[in-house]
């Protein structure tokens, strides 16, 4: 993205005439489709203008001067945004200029902050902009990618093949007193008989509530797997198997805003509880370019069985859409991981493509794919998890 400033850098003024430009308004949004999500503050002015930026040495105060502006009436002095990221923004009208001030939580760098300006689109009907992005420092807004034990917040695609190895039985190891830490493998009492009658099946939607997962142009990834979730509970019920959702709404399942340990572990939480017979979690893919795309179906080989259960779905899915075949793969995936039960996290195309978005976000395929999910879990149990 264009120009990045230097920290308080010294810029001549745009012109020493009157404020003529006017601030139109002010939106605030948390990004979490980025390797360290920030929170965004975009400012509509009226003309192109010269943003001067600084940061006190408190690393706490960052201060946006827009030369030349004056705030229009109906915009609001103050905003909230996310309170791990920033604890208040305010605007304060000087003579000749507008500040935009922001005040972190806990400190931060150069590094953490960017400003640019974005000019006015016609065709895309927007205004001169200027973008104040700034990094969450806590650690506490989630990526939308998938959490592995040893690669936290790096994406599939990204993500350095590591050869799994078995985790302590040490809870501490993944911090969060609050969540209890059960260690799988030890009330191993899944069922592998023939048959989706009686079983109990977990079905994890993706994502929920502050966490959107990742962004499409026209969707966001937490509602597209809550949809085809509760396509598949519904069909599963229908063929008498016992189902349990990690989350029927738009919610976090652990608490909003939480920290994805917090979060994924409440989801193995509720799976180990039930002590389902497998774990299936959907999610939606995103990458950089739009030109990924497809499915995928990841698994770890915690037990003999993980492996028959990703490849049965797998098979399935492929029968129910046309986008391409990214195959089966074993990933560290936090919920692969801390589930009792042979689990899979299934990855139902690419939400960053603009064609399998549109398709995602259509009751066709959506039924499609939560028919193949249970006809692959079917296929699963026929053969006994093999
Ligand atoms: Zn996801």
């Amino acid at each position: 993205m264009i120009p990045l400033l230097a920290l308080a850098c010294v810029l001549p003024l745009a012109s020493a005439a009157a404020a003529s430009t006017e601030i139109s308004s002010v939106r605030v949004a948390t990004r979490n489709d980025a390797n360290t999500p920030f929170v965004r503050t975009v400012v509509d002015v009226s003309q192109k203008v010269t943003p001067r930026l600084y940061l006190d040495k408190s690393g706490q105060y960052v201060t946006v001067t827009l030369p030349n502006t004056k705030i229009d009436k109906n915009v609001q002095k103050q905003y909230d945004a996310n309170k791990n990221v920033i604890s208040r923004i305010w605007l304060t009208q000087r003579s000749s200029a507008t500040d935009v001030n922001i005040k972190v939580p806990r400190k931060i760098t150069a590094n953490d902050l960017k400003v640019f300006t974005l000019p006015a689109d016609a065709k895309a009907k927007t205004n001169n902009r200027v973008v104040i992005d700034i990094n969450d420092k806590s650690g506490k807004v989630k990526q939308w990618s998938h959490w592995g034990d040893t690669s936290i917040g790096i994406h599939p695609s990204q993500q350095t093949k590591t050869s799994w190895k078995s985790r302590t039985d040490s809870g501490s190891a993944v911090g969060a007193a609050t969540v209890t830490i059960p260690s799988y493998g030890k009330s191993a009492s899944y069922s592998l008989t023939k048959g989706l009658k009686g079983k109990t099946i977990c079905i994890d939607p993706g994502h929920g509530g502050t966490d959107t997962g990742a962004i499409g142009s026209m969707s966001q990834e937490k509602n597209i797997t809550l949809a085809i979730s509760k396509k598949v509970q519904q069909l599963l019920q229908e063929a008498g198997a016992n189902v349990i959702m990690t989350r029927t709404t738009d919610v976090d399942v652990y608490a909003p805003n939480d920290g994805a340990v917090e979060e994924l572990q409440a989801r193995c939480n509720i799976a180990n509880a039930s002590k389902a017979d497998v774990f299936v979690c959907i999610h939606i893919d995103s990458f950089s370019s739009p030109d990924a795309m497809g499915v995928t179906a990841y698994y770890n080989p915690k037990t003999q069985y993980d492996l028959g259960l990703a490849k049965y779905i797998h098979q399935q899915n492929m029968k129910a859409t046309s986008f391409p075949d990214r195959g089966v793969d074993t990933a560290n995936f936090y919920v692969l991981l801390h589930t009792n039960m042979p689990a899979t996290l299934l990855e139902l195309g690419f939400i960053s493509n603009p064609a399998e978005e549109k398709a995602l976000n259509t009751e066709t395929q959506q039924d499609n794919f939560a028919e193949s999910i249970v006809k692959g879990l079917a296929d699963y149990f026929d053969h006994n998890g093999l």
